[in-house]
């Protein structure tokens, strides 16, 4: 699908020799579509959101930066293995431009009610 802003994202890591692999689908050629916050790229095969400019850094942080608590990595790792569908976890304003995304966020939402329960929004 085409990308709301193009395909600048993966342009912020073209200058980077190495880029690590995505932490929740592992994938090695990540690629990048912005959201709809300032500097947050998802990764366009899970979802995830990555912190890929202008965020702050806090000590040893670098980016790509994951945008989302660590310790929710497992029960995302979870979601894409069992689903193979993106989570929608970025920051999103105009849904209806994001339909992947938002399907993703919907899906996320019902199975992590299901199988996690004890994890609210407030962990993500
Ligand atoms: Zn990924």
């Amino acid at each position: 699908m085409p990308q709301k802003y193009g395909y600048m994202a993966n342009r912020e890591n073209l200058m980077k020799d190495v880029l690590p692999p995505c932490l929740v689908c592992d994938d090695q050629r990540l690629s990048y579509s912005w959201t709809d916050y300032s500097g947050e790229g998802y990764c366009m095969r899970c979802g995830t959101p990555y912190q890929l400019k202008w965020g702050e850094l806090k000590d040893g942080e670098t980016y790509p930066r994951l945008n989302v608590r660590l310790n929710v990595v497992p029960v995302l790792r979870e979601f894409f293995e069992e689903t193979g569908k993106p989570n929608g976890l970025g920051r999103f304003v105009g849904w209806d431009q994001y339909p992947d995304q938002l399907e993703g966020r919907q899906a996320f939402n019902s199975w992590t009610q299901k199988n996690h329960p004890e994890l609210m929004e407030k962990d993500l």
